[in-house]
């Protein structure tokens, strides 16, 4: 039997390509990509020439099967994204899904996500975090969505657009107001790699102030303020009732 690898690719620097994944997308017999066309480009930077296919959102149900028969049939095969680590915010779970349940052998071979890279990076709380992969598109579902953040979750992170950048600011600031922390990580790996930190409208001003800052890829992170108990009440109410005790 055969083996799925999951496999990352770099979020831009294509020095973080590891040699390990360059040597498996070498190796097997075909890999199941986003993108075929955006994959071919970057296998033959790296004169890898293993076949590809299409294995997106709408068939990755589909080609399930197909993967899984390849397996049995002692094929290898591995799984890119366009860009970081498969499965995150991309196509694959399905597919990793299927395969465990039917008992075959998936090995991942990690490297790059934009997740962990920010996170790591932002000065932000890490020993809790909570990634909710994009949110809604339209505003009032992502203002719910916001409203829904609880400190349990610790710093929330997620991925956002150019084209929503702003809007997605906006929305928090009408939330959150300046009671949350932000970092705002863009262009990771690549020459205009961009780390803010603040609150909302400071963030807010700063990419309205210039537009580039609001050019490119987005992983934005948010610090919720810890809930503080205020006992001060209930120690006043205490100190009285104790008087009163025998
Ligand atoms: N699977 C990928 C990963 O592991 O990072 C993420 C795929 S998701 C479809 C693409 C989003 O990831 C972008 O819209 C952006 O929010 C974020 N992203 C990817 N590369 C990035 C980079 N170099 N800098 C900042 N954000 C990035």
């Amino acid at each position: 039997r055969g083996t799925f690898y999951i496999v990352a690719t770099p979020i831009g620097n294509l020095d973080d390509f590891t040699d390990r994944a360059k040597r498996v997308l070498h190796e097997v017999d075909y890999i199941a990509a986003e993108d075929t066309r955006h994959s071919k480009r970057l296998m033959n930077h790296f004169g890898i020439d293993t076949k590809l296919f299409a294995l997106h959102d709408h068939n990755e149900r589909d080609k399930a099967a197909y993967i899984a028969s390849l397996l049995s049939e002692g094929k290898n095969v591995a799984l890119i994204s366009d860009a970081g680590t498969p499965l995150i915010s991309d196509p694959g779970y399905h597919v990793v899904n299927y395969l465990r349940q039917e008992g075959h052998k998936v090995t991942p071979v990690p490297g790059p996500s934009a997740l962990i890279t920010a996170l790591c990076a932002s000065g932000l709380p890490t020993d809790r975090f909570s990634f909710v992969g994009f949110l809604p598109a339209k505003s009032k579902s992502r203002r719910d969505e916001m409203s829904s953040w609880v400190p349990s979750l610790g710093t929330v992170v997620f991925y956002e657009s150019t084209h929503r950048i702003l809007d997605c600011l906006a929305d928090l600031e009408a939330v959150w107001g300046d009671r949350v922390q932000v970092a705002l990580a863009r262009e990771l790996t690549k020459t205009f790699e961009t780390f803010l930190s603040g609150s909302v409208s400071e963030i807010k001003q700063i990419l309205e102030d210039d537009s580039n800052q609001t050019r490119g890829e987005f992983v934005m992170m948010v610090s919720l303020p810890a809930v503080e108990e205020d006992h001060s009440e209930a120690l006043k109410i205490l100190k009285i009732l104790l008087k009163e005790l025998p």
